[in-house]
């Protein structure tokens, strides 16, 4: 861990101010482009995070009572502070994520349209109401706010994550403590500020850095009463087990292995457009990146010289430079573990196409590169395909008939997102029917659902039911009421029966 006092420390920012600054525990941020730290992440210990769900409980009454049309006239100057703020957010994420700037950028409109739909909280908030469901006996359901709602968040979507969580969240009228990934911890700094400046009440929103204690101590407070996480599926399966097991509701989002299956009628020039996008845009950092293509019968070769052909012409540098396609993966281990997956691939007996190991950027020669590689001729057994590696690695692996490619897929553990490319609306119909995925593309590689459906996986890409923002989002962060009322002059009198609706 880095000593030097001359380094920026990045606070919390609880009830309005920021805090934490002389943190006795502390975190690097690295810039992965230079494979220098720039800054240190204060941690939150056990009294930090008890005093920011403090801060959030006492903010609940007056937040969640607030007229919503006021509620909404916060998000939608946030929404314009937000939009104001995009070459700067943009900058930062790149600076210590490694992600080019237009891929921040990319990020951040995902992340706005998660806002858009939050502005519209009157409606969605709307109730349902029955008239006369028995004699002079009217029926009403609402939704109420559950209190202090905390999310948990990956290094990889530093912006539109959290806001996944908290903008509905607090939309819907809970109040919120954020801890995002230490890694990059800036982004959720600046969101927090801009939604002070649009008017939010302090200790509505709150961001506390850390690492496994810091989450510790928030599923262990007795105050949270729900919460979100988004990472990778060990984490994710303990904080649902153990938030769960003390009462609290929970949506936890694990990891993934993202299939494309490429039919041998699909156009393969658009489908190798797809693949090296979706492969090694943000170097392979995406929980919705396509890490596995499954190219059925005569595809296959075409697909593979596609993809070679494609990346041949990628540039890969930091992610500051407009020139760069590609930019570093996050940490120094982030790159080792990837190199040594590639090594276990080629003594598993892959077909290594692309070698991304030798790579070097030049001025950027400690930073964290890895550059894209492809390998064919997978099989399932290999560690290269059974596990999430998380960096710019596409596996390769052939089908004779579409029957197989689903079996493929329906044996692989994970079931975030997967996509097929045909020109067979009848294969088309067949696998959106049979695959066992969340969130599936036709002839789209990345299909993350706009803000006003929601997001979510299957299998171990998702722990709880509901999926996360557009409806499902608001109704994970409200509990229902149904209420029965009667209001007439006489009196029904006494009966011991059961209520019907006579
Ligand atoms: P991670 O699981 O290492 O970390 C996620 C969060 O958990 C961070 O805030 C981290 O501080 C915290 N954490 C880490 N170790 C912990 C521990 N032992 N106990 C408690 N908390 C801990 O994930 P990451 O490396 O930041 O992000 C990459 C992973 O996230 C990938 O697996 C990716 O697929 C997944 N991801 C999934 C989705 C999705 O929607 N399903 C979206 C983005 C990322």
């Amino acid at each position: 861990m880095e000593t030097s006092t001359r380094l920026r420390v990045i606070g919390h920012y609880i009830d309005g101010s920021l805090a934490g600054l002389d943190a006795p525990r502390c975190g690097d941020v690295y810039d992965p482009a230079r494979g220098e730290v720039q800054a240190r992440v204060a941690f939150a210990d056990a009294a930090a995070i008890d005093s920011a769900v403090r801060a959030a409980k006492a903010a609940y009454p007056a937040w969640s009572r607030l007229p919503l049309g006021k509620r909404a006239e916060i998000f939608f100057a946030f929404r314009g502070l937000v939009k104001d703020h995009v070459s700067q957010f943009a900058a930062l994420v790149s600076s210590e994520h490694g992600k080019v700037v237009s891929d921040a950028e990319g990020e951040l409109a995902r992340a706005i349209e998660v806002i858009d739909f939050a502005c519209a909280l009157p409606l969605t908030l709307k109730g349902q109401f029955s008239e006369n469901v028995s004699t002079s006996i009217d029926t009403y359901s609402i939704r109420q706010p559950l209190g202090v709602c905390v999310g948990i968040t990956p290094f990889n979507f530093p912006m539109m994550v959290p806001v996944w969580m908290f903008a509905i969240a607090i939309a819907a009228g809970n109040t919120f403590v954020l801890k995002p990934s230490e890694r990059d911890p800036s982004a959720a700094l600046l969101l927090a500020e801009l939604f002070s400046k649009a008017g939010l009440p302090n200790g509505v929103f709150n961001v506390v850095h850390g690492d496994k204690s810091a989450v510790d101590a928030l599923l262990a407070h007795p105050d949270v009463a729900a919460v979100s996480f988004v990472g990778s599926t060990p984490i994710a399966r303990y904080v649902y087990q153990t938030a769960a097991a003390r009462g609290k509701r929970v949506q936890a989002l694990g990891g993934a292995k993202n299939h494309m299956v490429v039919m041998p009628d699909a156009d393969i020039g658009a489908a190798a457009d797809a693949l090296v996008s979706a492969a090694y845009g943000s170097a392979g950092q995406r929980c919705m990146a396509i890490s596995a293509s499954v190219a059925v019968g005569e595809a296959a070769e075409p697909l593979v010289e596609a993809i070679r052909a494609r990346v041949a012409t990628l540039r890969v540098g930091p992610g500051n430079d407009p020139a760069s396609d590609m930019g570093p993966v996050v940490t120094a281990a982030a790159r080792d573990r990837i190199r040594d997956y590639i090594e276990q691939g080629v003594r598993a007996g892959a077909a290594l196409a692309i070698d991304g190991r030798s790579i070097s950027v030049p001025g950027c020669e400690s930073g964290f590169f890895v550059g894209p590689t492809l390998f064919d001729r997978v099989t399932q057994e290999m560690s290269i395909y059974t596990d999430e590696i998380f960096g710019p690695v596409l596996v390769n692996l052939r089908a004779s008939s579409l029957d197989q490619a689903l079996e493929i897929l329906r044996r692989n553990p994970y079931g975030n997102g997967t996509a097929i490319f045909t020109r067979s609306g009848a294969a088309a119909r067949r696998f959106q029917n049979e695959v066992e995925a969340g969130m599936v593309g036709i002839n789209v590689p990345i299909p993350v659902p706009v803000g006003y459906y929601s997001f979510g996986g299957w299998k171990q890409s998702l722990f709880g039911d509901l999926h996360i923002y557009g409806e499902d989002g608001f109704r994970f962060y409200t509990r229902g009421k149904v209420v029965t009322s009667r209001w007439h002059d006489s009196n029904a009198g006494m009966n011991l029966g059961f209520p019907t609706h006579k």
